[in-house]
């Protein structure tokens, strides 16, 4: 099921060139000519995600956009003002018509895709609280309103005071600012509790891209929204950003408007996920993903895998999928405990993570086995990238508790056959992984491998 966003734009190549884009994500895609329509169809459809041009005749986006956050059906769904130029004029107007966020035109494609997945990511949360409290948008109101009302206490990781200033003063009217210069030091105070962590990409003392993989790596911070300050033309570093898994990101020179939009849909969530796990002990993230390792579970890989498959069918582009399993992981429990075990499981599912590629999806599927699939990926690549996964992981010991041990995988690898069901391909490539096992360990063997007569 994927979101619903709908496109309002009085001019229909503006229209075309966003559906093109979103569909292209995968994005479920509605559109509309002018305020009134997109009224219309917010009443009768349910959508995820508005994009709002701000200009149109009739019925303009400010106002289409104060109607949809007076409707007490329609207030939650977050809206993405779209305006033409860098008008600092349009951006207040927009946020006094309740939007949640602003993209200029000409749009720029990484921008707007981290805005839509930032966005849509809140209104996943926004959903998951509705339905957890069993009310409508309407009564669910005055709660979520006096979450989103919290001050939040937002860590900023950056060593030079000018640049700093520009960020905690404006912050500090609304919230909780602590700065730091160094990132040791901001780390622990992270661990200790803060609420959104922003960081400066490039520093004179420190890296922070290393800062932002310690926070993702270590376990009381993993959690933390992070958002990254940037220059422009540090693109490609703040792709890798993305990667590492930083929740958005702003340019400088930074304009107030913009980073208050940004740090409060970051806090909602954030505050929105707290209570979900303080109201119902359990939050959105537990649904899809593996509490001990923090990799998608088998739920999540199966909802992550469906465009491959569509993509397969519609566009003939293969796709791979592979089955590691740990070698003589009872053993390893038997001798070392369950809790070795554990730690030994972490740091497998942490050396697959960093060492696949950012598009493919990696997952727990079962106890010690793991599942990933590798778009655009066929059988004797896949088989490449299995080997030297697998060779990694015996090459290089796991520490636990201060001893060396050499862990060792095995895996069975297949690419994915047109009109075949995902049972059908992981029937292969768990016979592939049994061959493995019995060939003796620490191999990697494709499901097309047949063994000599
Ligand atoms: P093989 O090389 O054939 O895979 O041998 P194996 O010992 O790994 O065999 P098998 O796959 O049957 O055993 C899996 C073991 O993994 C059994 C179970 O005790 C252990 N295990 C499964 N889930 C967990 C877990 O969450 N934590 C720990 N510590 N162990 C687990
Ligand atoms: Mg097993
Ligand atoms: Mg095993």
């Amino acid at each position: 099921m994927s979101a619903r966003i709908l496109i309002v734009d009085d001019l229909a190549p503006n229209i075309h060139l966003l559906e093109v884009k979103l569909q292209a994500e995968y994005y479920d895609v509605v559109t509309a000519r002018s305020g009134e329509e997109a009224l219309e169809i917010a009443g009768k459809e349910k959508l995820d995600l508005i994009l709002m041009d701000a200009m149109m005749p009739g019925m303009n986006g400010f106002e289409a956009c104060e109607k949809l956050k007076q409707n007490p059906d329609t207030w939650h769904i977050p809206v993405i003002m779209v305006t033409a130029l860098e008008e600092t004029k349009d951006r207040i107007a927009g946020l006094e018509a309740g939007a949640d966020d602003f993209i200029t035109k000409p749009i720029d494609d990484f921008n707007l895709m981290a805005r839509v997945r930032s966005l849509l990511r809140l209104k996943m949360v926004t959903d998951q609280l509705l339905s957890h409290t069993g009310h409508t948008s309407e009564n669910s109101r005055p709660l979520l309103e006096k979450i989103s009302q919290r001050a939040g206490k937002i860590l900023l990781i950056e060593d030079q005071d000018l640049r700093a200033d520009k960020i905690s003063k404006p912050l500090s009217k609304t919230h909780k600012v602590i700065v730091e210069g160094e990132p040791v030091k901001g780390l622990k105070m992270a661990a200790s509790g803060v609420d959104l962590i922003i960081v400066s990409l490039v520093s004179q003392s420190f890296d922070g891209l290393r800062v932002c993989a310690s926070i993702r790596f270590n376990e009381s911070t993993r959690d933390i929204p992070i958002l990254i300050v940037a220059d422009p033309e540090d693109d490609a570093r703040l792709v890798r950003a993305y990667d590492i898994g930083i929740n958005d990101s702003l340019m400088r020179p930074i304009e107030k408007q913009e980073m208050h939009a940004r740090v409060n849909t970051l806090l909602r969530r954030k505050f929105y996920a707290d209570s979900l796990r303080e109201n119902f002990n359990e939050n959105l993230e537990m649904v899809v993903s593996d509490p001990l390792t923090g990799l998608g579970n088998r739920r999540y890989f199966e909802r992550s895998i469906k465009p491959f498959f569509s993509d397969l069918e519609d566009n003939d582009l293969p796709f791979s999928i592979m089955v590691f399993d740990i070698d003589h992981f009872k053993r390893v429990n038997d001798i070392l405990g369950h809790d070795m075990g554990d730690q030994i499981l972490k740091e497998i599912a942490a050396r697959l993570a960093t060492n696949m590629r950012a598009v493919d999806v990696v997952s727990r599927y079962g106890g010690e086995e793991f599942m990933i699939a590798m778009p655009k990926t066929n059988e004797a690549d896949a088989l490449m990238a299995a080997d030297r996964v697998r060779s990694l992981i015996a090459g290089t010991p796991v520490f636990v508790d201060g001893q060396a041990l050499r862990i060792t995988t095995s895996a069975g690898v297949a690419q994915v056959q047109k009109g075949e069901q995902l049972r059908d391909v992981f029937k292969r490539a768990d016979d592939a992984l049994y061959k493995a096992k019995h060939g003796g360990r620490n191999q990697v063997v494709p499901a097309s491998y047949k063994e000599a007569a």
